[in-house]
């Protein structure tokens, strides 16, 4: 008998057929002798319409009010799987958040996991009953209810797993796995049968949206070994864990990211503190820092540009027109650019990746702005608009 957490997203139970869906396989589970505990998110679109309510009467409502209105979409799904299994025959409870335990800080909007009190948890599962929790949810220290942030129900999965010491998480969504590219816009992807955290990490960094970030953190810190899988298309889903059994591929895959901005200080003063002022400032702002590169300083001057997320390119270009025009630098930005990158733990010991990127890109004609490689991944900067010519390309050179 083994312990198993289940995780469906909002895709998983957005209707009432797709919610006895996801009954039927949380009872299968069930009956082959599991403890089953399982987290749901909000149904389909909930919290984004929950959103939109607060904007037709606040434009800035308070924080905690935000998190008393978000956490009533997640307390909807699982009264709903509840009923769902019941009607199915089988022993079953639903319990908030703050029933299973789930204690928080107290950011509102974006709180961090305490610690999970598993005594109630423990009760029922003792009685035999399928239990199920929902996710994106805790209690901080003056009882109030908070949220995780946006697609915390992952999180809440792996805590749950973690702390339960379950031997299986497994989180259903609407994909069948993790794959080496976006199987929608890339031909002839291959989905991964495992994966490790890192290259996990890279790929939820990087824009594929399978796994939320803060969930495969906590799974890697925690050692919890999760499979991604598919609530319609029953098929073993792709294995996240610290080492990948999988014969050694050289990359797992191709990813982009659209939503960022390159942000160029030109003409600089060419003196030791400057890059370190500037770093600093935006660090100071919680600007998160990608892509960098600098110049080799010529008539006294120097140029230094860097991605960062394209919300925050206005305030940055602020930041540094703040500290560098006086000195008659000049600040621009520009979101017209992509990120495309390769992700693979097993380049690290494999000469000519950087190559063979290099030249899928040139043979499809796409220019590089700028490159960065970390042990398990290496980024290109290009135009925008091409960056799903040159996944395809990059994908084509090597997965064929
Ligand atoms: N319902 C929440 C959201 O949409 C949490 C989640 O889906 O994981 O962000
Ligand atoms: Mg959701």
């Amino acid at each position: 008998m083994a312990l198993i957490v289940q995780k469906f997203g909002g895709s998983s139970v957005a209707d009432a057929a797709r919610v006895r869906n996801v009954a039927g396989i949380i009872t299968d589970t069930y009956k082959k002798g599991n403890n089953v505990v399982v987290v749901v998110s909000a149904q389909g679109d909930t919290t984004d319409d929950l959103i939109e309510k607060a904007r037709e009467i606040s434009a800035n409502p308070s924080k905690r009010e935000m998190d008393m209105l978000l956490t009533s979409g997640e307390q909807i799904s699982i009264s709903l799987l509840a009923m769902a299994i019941a009607e199915l025959g089988y022993p079953v409870i639903s319990l908030l958040g703050w029933q299973a335990g789930f204690n928080t800080n107290s950011s509102y909007g974006s709180a961090r996991i305490r610690e999970i009190k598993t005594e109630r948890l423990e009760k029922e599962l003792d009685q035999k009953k399928i239990v199920i929790v929902a996710g994106f949810q805790g209690l901080n220290k003056y009882d109030d209810l908070t949220t995780l942030g946006r697609g915390g129900s992952d999180t809440s999965a792996v805590a749950l797993a973690a702390a339960l010491h379950a031997d299986r998480c497994q989180i259903f969504t609407d994909v069948t796995g993790v794959f080496t590219a976006d199987p929608r816009k890339v031909e002839n992807t291959q989905k991964l049968a495992d994966i490790t955290y890192d290259e996990m990490l890279e790929f939820a960094t990087l824009g594929a949206q399978v796994l939320n970030n803060r969930s495969v953190e906590m799974a890697k810190k925690y050692n919890v070994e999760l499979e991604v899988l598919s609530s319609l298309v029953r098929e073993p889903g792709t294995i996240v864990r610290e080492v990948a059994k999988m014969e050694k591929m050289l990359i797992r895959g191709v990813t982009k990211d659209s939503d960022i901005a390159r942000i160029s200080v030109v003409g600089m003063k060419d003196i030791p503190g400057n890059a370190f002022k500037m770093f600093s400032r935006l660090a100071q702002k919680n600007i998160n820092i990608d892509v960098i590169l600098q110049s080799v300083g010529r008539d006294g001057t120097k140029d230094i540009s860097f991605t960062c997320a394209a919300g925050y390119a206005d305030e940055a270009v602020e930041i540094l027109n703040d500290i560098f025009a006086m000195e008659g630098a000049v600040v621009s930005s520009d979101t017209s650019v992509a990120k495309v990158s390769i992700v693979g733990a097993g380049m690290q010991s494999h000469s000519g990746t950087a190559s063979k990127m290099f030249g899928a890109l040139y043979e499809a004609g796409i220019n590089i702005g700028m490159i960065s490689t970390s042990e398990i991944t290496i980024s290109v900067l290009i135009d925008k608009e091409s960056a799903d010519k040159a996944v395809s390309a990059v994908h084509k050179a090597f997965f064929g």
